[in-house]
């Protein structure tokens, strides 16, 4: 197909290599794998334990500016970034997140890059996969039933169904199970509930989080599903959950091997949004990745105010990962709309608009900065781009002191990607990066913790928050959970906590409506603004494009 064909017919159009040629290359033995197909394995158990001794690879983070409806193409950048490296000659592998269902059929279509930059099967990777999302799913509902069940049978453990946490979860994205009533017609204890989107459990944050089987285990013990009529913690464990839950996970929690369209190693495991939740892949992926291969490249979702900053103070702070460098990938297209650009008139050439976008660049370098990681500015480039809003573009990253580079990658594969790999390869040669300097440390208050990142990233002068939110992360603390990150909750496009065309705020105040212990997963939860963990569907979802063609193709899926 041409470039500029829809991503599903680009990547059906290379067949994939088998899984063991993809694995061979990371010096794997076929026999070790655990085959889905011929194109999709997962890494078992016995061998990723066996992985930790090894030599480490480098970690690079894709990261980006914040996001507009025009796409920045991060999963695209840390796919043609990956081609890239593995073309001048390195081991190189990627880390990416599962798509979840929700935005697939939702707003935003699938998530396994774009272009010829893309990992493949495409399909599969975008639909039920190796099953993960599923298992979670049914682990976070075995802990919903064993709880209205153990009411039904005479509450033992006292539980108070007005202080019950645990919601049910669903991956679609359905407004309508926001808030329900269970135990209806006799059937239990009735009480208000409802569903969060599968991406937003907390069952999904422990996978991802997990060291191993074991520490899969002792998380979900440790999950805190409500309290007590006299306000005592009431634990998974103590509902005896947590056995059940982890059989249901062990071969969730093994990190799925897939291949880019150039049949380079593409781990794709886990699946957190970074708006509603810490929007990082698997640490278990991450790791073996890094004792696979020399540089591995990771994306973590939206914007770098979410998703690098829960990298950062949540996922490297809780594996111990220290990354190299980090690549912020921007288009001039989502710099224009920052710029006050309407949609329908990208297609004009306009410096001043990229200039006046290029503040929302600026925000988020400088924010980068303050983790103390070197970094560079990748430029996403669309075949629309005009030479001098390049270099309108080029001139603002000389003003802030960094690096720019051009990257065709979506047009042209790893071809076009050569440029981006060079340097981020002269990067990690250069001296080793510097110890990562957090927001916060583990001891300050929590409620100091949600000030550092309101105060120090998104420009806030303070947040607010109720004498219900206060007393609740004081509680957190008298509980013993003082030393946890926290984990914000807010809309992507905007550093506050509203939606905000020009994504830039300053000054403002960061309201804290809530706040949620996540015992298991390992941080405190804060919810800021009107954002929900349930999202809904547009007034026109993507899957009213999506079908079967005469032939029993999919259709649509992008
Ligand atoms: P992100 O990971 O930042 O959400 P993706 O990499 O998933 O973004 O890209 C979003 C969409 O934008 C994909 O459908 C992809 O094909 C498209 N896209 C990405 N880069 C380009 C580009 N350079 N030109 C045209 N379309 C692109
Ligand atoms: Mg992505």
């Amino acid at each position: 197909p041409p470039p500029g064909s829809p991503d599903i017919l680009i990547a059906r159009a290379v067949p994939p290599r088998p899984i063991a040629e993809v694995a061979a290359r990371l010096g794997l033995d076929a026999d070790r794998l655990l085959p889905f197909g011929h194109d999709k394995a997962k890494l078992p158990h016995d061998l990723t334990d066996g992985l930790a001794a090894r030599p480490q690879g480098k970690l690079v983070l894709v990261t980006a500016i914040t996001p507009t409806p025009a796409g920045e193409g991060k999963t695209t950048t840390t796919v043609g970034l990956g081609d890239g490296l593995n073309r001048l000659g390195h081991r190189a592998a990627i880390c990416l997140r599962e798509p979840s269902l929700g935005p697939c059929f939702g707003m935003k279509g699938g998530a396994a890059g774009g272009g010829r930059s893309q990992v493949i099967p495409m399909e599969d990777i975008n639909l039920h996969f190796t099953g993960d999302f599923h298992a979670i799913t049914s682990a976070h509902n075995l802990l919903s039933a064993l709880i209205d069940n153990h009411l039904y049978w005479g509450n033992e453990l006292d539980i108070d169904p007005e202080r019950i946490a645990w919601k049910r979860v669903m991956d679609m994205n359905d407004r309508a199970l926001r808030h329900l009533t269970v135990g209806q017609g006799g059937q239990g204890v009735m009480r208000r509930d409802g569903f969060d989107i599968t991406a937003a459990s907390e069952i999904m944050a422990i996978l991802c989080l997990a060291a191993d089987l074991a520490d899969l285990q002792r998380r979900l013990g440790e999950i805190l599903v409500a309290r007590d009529r006299s306000g005592r913690p009431i634990r998974a464990r103590d509902l005896g959950a947590d056995g059940a839950m982890a059989v249901l996970l062990k071969q969730a929690l093994a990190p799925n091997l897939v291949q880019t369209l150039e049949h380079n190693p593409a781990f794709v495991h886990g699946g957190p949004f970074a708006n509603i939740a810490h929007g990082c892949n698997s640490v278990m992926a991450t790791r073996a990745a890094l004792s696979l291969a020399d540089i591995v490249i990771t994306e973590a979702g939206f914007g770098a105010d979410l998703g690098a900053e829960k990298f950062f103070n949540i996922k490297c702070r809780q594996a111990g990962l220290s990354p190299s460098a980090v690549v912020v990938v921007a288009t001039l297209r989502a710099l224009k709309m920052h710029g006050g650009v309407a949609r329908e008139a990208l297609g004009e050439v306009d410096p001043e608009a990229v200039r006046r976008g290029a503040r929302n660049l600026a925000r988020h370098v400088d924010n980068l900065r303050t983790f103390g990681v070197p970094l560079l500015v990748a430029i996403n480039q669309f075949d629309q781009d005009a030479p001098e809003e390049h270099e309108t573009l080029r001139q603002a990253c000389g003003e802030l002191g960094v690096e720019l580079v051009v990257s065709s990658h979506w047009r042209d594969g790893s071809a076009g990607s050569e440029a981006l790999a060079e340097r981020v390869a002269a990067m990690l040669e250069e001296e080793p990066a510097p110890a990562l300097s957090f927001t916060y440390g583990d001891e300050a208050r929590l409620e100091d913790k949600i000030r550092a990142i309101a105060t120090r990233l998104y420009g806030a002068a303070d947040i607010s928050l109720d004498d219900g939110v206060r007393q609740r992360l004081e509680e957190y603390e008298a509980l013993g959970y003082g030393h946890l990150p926290v984990c914000i909750a807010k809309t992507q496009y905007s550093f506050a906590a509203e939606p905000a065309m020009s994504g830039l705020a300053a000054g403002h105040v960061l309201p804290v409506r809530d706040t949620e212990l996540a015992a298991g997963a390992g941080f405190v939860v804060a919810l800021c603004g009107s954002i929900m963990r349930m999202p809904g569907m547009p007034r026109r979802p993507a899957s009213l494009g999506i079908r079967l063609d005469p032939r029993g193709e999919v259709d649509g899926l992008s």
